[in-house]
């Protein structure tokens, strides 16, 4: 096996080489049965364990309210921009939703077909620069939820807290989801797709109130009811049996790092670090406006588009890969989730020093 490079993409993203290395065994034989784990039934008593692990633990790590179901679902995260309003807004209801780049527009867009809803912010007119601070919009009176998402991964801007509103929160947590602690019990639902901090693509974790799932309109398809597959224990049908078992090893692979506290400390630390790098030269510019900072993509700018194509290809050829901003924004883009490593970013920071040099 060759070197491992060091993998900036925004997702799939990084894993821990731990959990990638026993998924290469336990695919080929799990626990010495002689059967390959993605060949088992997902009603074997093997995987049903896996399952349930994964479950309890990330109830453990996001400490779950016992009054909220977790659900692996299918589809991937988009499907929760039409899940959610086609089962929380029957009858038209209204729902406010915060507007901070594409993520956000394309749930909107779903939510229009089912309900009224209000765009109560948009950071559009600054190419979704910031995030909005608490008391810079209202939340009407008679919304069934307040939308939002935690992390935007084009950008790299983040809440840094939750949005501060008497109402029920909805968060698309697909890009920071265990990086840092999160109250749940603030939240109606929380979905994210698994491709970024949680493992492979394929599962799309739900976390919702249980009160929530009776609130579905009857014309509602089977497989479209979260009811549907809270009452089966996400296995109404075949569920994704690998990309949930890779879950399962990356939450026990947090837990040994010691857990959220201690992985948001890491995150905190390893983003100061290319921050740092950004703000001491001029030759460099971060896109996200300082207080909306993620610290889990972090999007920037060199003085021009030819330098950015020279910096993106020049880094590939030291085992510095996946740094191509998003085509919608251009420029560079270091996604750097809870797995990726500190000395990843030591080595894109020396490089930016150096190709600066090289490249007045
Ligand atoms: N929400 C956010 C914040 C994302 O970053 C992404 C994907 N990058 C999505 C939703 C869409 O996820 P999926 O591809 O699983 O539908």
């Amino acid at each position: 096996m060759g070197d491992r490079v060091f993998n900036f993409s925004p997702g799939p993203a990084t894993l821990p080489l731990e959990v990638l290395e026993k998924a290469g065994k336990d695919v080929v034989d799990f626990q010495d049965t002689g059967i390959g784990l993605i060949e088992m039934s997902h009603r074997s008593k093997e995987f049903m364990t896996v399952a349930a692990d994964a479950e309890a633990n990330l109830r453990e790590l996001m400490n779950i309210p016992q009054n909220y179901k977790v659900l692996f679902l299918q589809g991937g995260a988009s499907s929760q921009f039409f899940m959610i309003p086609m089962n929380l807004l029957g009858d038209k209801k209204k729902a406010t939703y915060l507007d901070t780049g594409t993520w956000s527009n394309k749930a909107i867009k779903e939510a229009r077909i089912f309900g009224d809803i209000d765009v109560a912010f948009s950071s559009e007119d600054s190419s979704f620069n910031r995030v909005p601070e608490d008391g810079e919009y209202t939340v009407s009176e008679d919304s069934e939820y307040l939308y939002y998402v935690s992390n935007n991964t084009i950008y790299g801007t983040q809440f840094p807290t939750a949005p501060s509103t008497s109402k029920m929160l909805v968060c698309d947590m697909s890009s920071d989801i265990l990086s840092r602690p999160v109250d749940v019990s603030r939240y109606g639902i929380i979905f994210a797709g698994a491709q970024k901090n949680l493992g492979p693509a394929g599962v799309t974790i739900v976390i919702i109130r249980e009160d929530l799932l009776d609130t579905t309109p009857e014309n509602v398809p089977t497989m479209l009811r979260y009811k549907t597959h809270a009452d089966k224990d996400s296995m109404f049908n075949t569920p994704p049996c690998f990309s949930i078992y890779v879950m399962g090893e990356v939450l026990k692979w947090l837990k040994r790092q010691g857990g959220v506290e201690a992985i948001e400390k890491h995150n905190k630390e390893k983003a100061a670090m290319l921050y740092e790098a950004i703000d001491q030269s001029d030759y460099y510019r971060g896109h996200a406006e300082t207080a909306s900072r993620s610290i889990m993509n972090i999007s920037f700018n060199l003085p021009t588009p030819e330098l950015e194509v020279k910096f993106i290809a020049e880094a590939a050829a030291i085992g510095l890969n996946g740094l191509k901003g998003h085509r919608s924004i251009g420029g560079c883009r270091a996604s750097i989730y809870n797995a990726f490593p500190r000395n990843g970013i030591e080595k894109l920071v020396a490089f930016m020093r150096v190709f600066e040099t090289n490249n007045p």
